[in-house]
């Protein structure tokens, strides 16, 4: 894994180099795409892309997350207009919790989504638990005047936590992503099985959307058809793409 310093994560900033790409989103129901999740790529001047691993967690550590948050929202409010992707998909955006602490971040993001062409209920953030469980008193304000503009909030990584049914009953989530790991295992043994048909269940029962990620084989997709989840996100539907290639990707598969 490549690693970079703050000062190149900075000057990397300044030239606006951070792009996003988006992994489709498919209904274990109808197949269609439904949505996808914006992912961070950093596109240097010399032509290599750079996977979030390289450089999300220098941006955490420097304090600079905030930052290339702020410069990837326009960027994402502009690919879903450009495509009209906002009417029909719901599109998930990475948060941190120095991000939902930050007032003007928060206002930025309530802006950005009255403003665009974006309905309610297109927008969706996605925090890890350990991120919610760093939560202070501002974050917690700013989480609840999400909710209330109807932008959606998603647990990631649901599984790899310590207390994650405790953050589910405190946070004003609409969805869980069962992480990619639980999902890789739950074929290796009727424990492991269990372990996802009963996350799904509870995600249900408390009237939340249950994505799988890491869906990559069609064992694992008839598995999860089964026990009644409803969208796969994984290798199996499609790796993450370019704006362009997911727009032509999502116009030949049909929509919701
Ligand atoms: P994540 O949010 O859990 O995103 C899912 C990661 O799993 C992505 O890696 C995706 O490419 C990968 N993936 C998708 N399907 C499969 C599959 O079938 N098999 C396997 N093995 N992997 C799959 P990526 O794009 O490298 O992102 C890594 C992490 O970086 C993300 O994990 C997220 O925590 C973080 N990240 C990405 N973009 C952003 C961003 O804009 N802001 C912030 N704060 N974090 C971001
Ligand atoms: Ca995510
Ligand atoms: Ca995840
Ligand atoms: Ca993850």
């Amino acid at each position: 894994m490549v690693t970079v310093t703050t000062n190149e994560v900075m000057q990397g900033l300044r030239d606006s180099e951070f792009i996003l790409h988006y992994q489709p989103k498919a209904s274990l129901i109808s197949n269609r795409i439904v949505g996808a999740e914006a992912l961070a790529r950093w596109q240097r001047p010399d032509g290599v892309l750079l996977p979030p691993g390289a450089f999300i967690p220098v941006a955490e550590r420097s304090g600079l997350i905030n930052r290339l948050t702020l410069q990837l929202l326009p960027k994402l409010m502009d690919d879903l207009a450009a495509k009209g992707i906002s009417s029909d998909m719901c599109v998930s955006f990475n948060v941190t919790a120095p991000d939902l602490e930050d007032d003007v971040l928060t206002e930025q993001i309530l802006a950005s989504a009255a403003q665009g062409s974006l309905p309610a209920g297109s927008l969706e953030l996605e925090i890890t638990e350990t991120q919610a469980m760093q939560a202070g008193h501002r974050m917690v304000r700013n989480v609840d005047a999400l909710a209330e503009a109807g932008i959606g909030l998603a647990m990631d990584d649901y599984g790899v936590g310590y207390s994650s049914i405790d953050t589910l009953s405190q946070w004003p989530f609409t969805s869980i992503k069962l992480d990619q790991g639980i999902v890789g295992r739950m074929l290796n043994s009727t424990k492991n099985a269990t372990i996802v048909r009963s996350s799904i269940r509870l995600g249900h029962e408390l009237g939340l959307h249950v994505v799988a990620e890491g869906v990559e084989t069609s064992e694992q997709h008839d598995f999860l058809v089964e026990a009644g989840c409803e969208i796969a996100q994984g290798y199996l539907v499609s790796h993450p793409l370019p704006l362009a290639e997911f727009d032509v990707f999502r116009h030949n598969i049909g929509k919701c």
